[in-house]
């Protein structure tokens, strides 16, 4: 059976994994540093492997348009020495291996709707919600990238600043998702990381809202079956529940409610995925 290699390239790690499927893949993880230390090591990882193909998910914004001048870059990064890194271009050149390449989330769903939460799913919306919010999905059985790429984290949505006075964090938009409800955000409003805030603090409840308003645009703008929320922020005990039942409320039954649940492969959504997209170049339905 062939072997494929994948790279889940995070704005923290990269984890690099050989092999061929959720039962059969050998990971490491590198830190990210510089783009020429943490490529060095990640090329490291590959030579002498014998891999058919590699599959990068990539932290964004990336070029995914093949007849760009920059396909496979890393673009408008804020991440410090990030902009404009040609990530494709450096695997391929050290590896010498066709490079499949998307963006993490998207990668995230497709690992998913392969081998965890989605697997029955012929739609489905994968969310991280970490430091920054990011969200990928799968349309009738396909990746979604439009004209570049979606950006859920960006959404708008409606704030009551009464409610909520923080103006939020994100650079470009202040209080779009990911400047009122990123796990940055959770820490500049409250002074202090969400992890140590309990279920009861009122945290939580503007969480759940925001979480759950933007559950409820995507239900209504993609008509997915499942969503699934993961990342850190995700890992408070009650939080997923909290926003299924906002959420219900939101769409007031209009319209069914999709199947809100966590992440089922552990922390190896993005790298399964990328390895879903290593495959794919050898054989597109597979
Ligand atoms: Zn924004």
């Amino acid at each position: 059976m062939k072997r494929f290699g994948a790279i889940e390239a995070g704005g923290t790690k990269f984890v690099c994994g050989v092999g061929t499927g959720p039962d059969d893949l050998v990971t490491t993880t590198i830190l990210t540093t510089s783009p020429e230390e943490t490529l060095s090591q990640v090329t490291a990882f590959f030579n002498g492997q014998s891999v058919a193909a590699i599959g990068i998910g990539s932290f964004g914004p990336v070029d995914l348009n093949p007849s760009s001048a920059k396909y496979g870059y890393i673009t408008s990064t804020p991440k410090a020495g990030w902009r404009d890194t040609d990530l494709v271009g450096a695997v391929k050149r050290a590896i010498g291996v066709r490079v499949a390449f998307d963006t993490d989330v998207n990668a995230a769903a497709l690992g998913e709707a392969r081998w965890g939460a989605a697997i029955d799913a012929r739609n489905c919306v994968y969310i991280t919600v970490g430091t920054g919010i990011g969200g990928g999905s799968i349309i009738e059985g396909l990746l979604a990238h439009g004209a570049a790429h979606p950006e859920m984290g960006h959404m708008r949505l409606p704030h009551d600043l009464e409610a909520d006075p923080f103006p939020g964090c994100c650079p470009f938009h202040g209080d779009c998702l990911e400047g009122l409800a990123s796990g940055f955000a959770i820490q500049k409003r409250w002074g202090v990381t969400g992890d140590t805030l309990p279920l009861d603090h009122p945290a939580w409840k503007l969480e759940s809202r925001y979480l759950a308003l933007a559950v409820a645009n995507l239900a209504f703008v993609l008509s997915p079956e499942v969503v699934i929320l993961g990342g850190g922020v995700m890992k408070k005990d009650g939080l997923l529940d909290c926003i299924t039942s906002e959420v219900s409320r939101l769409l007031n039954g209009y319209i069914p409610a999709p199947a809100i649940v966590a992440p089922a492969l552990a922390g190896r959504s993005g790298v399964l995925g990328a390895l879903v997209l290593a495959a794919r170049m050898t054989c597109p339905n597979g």
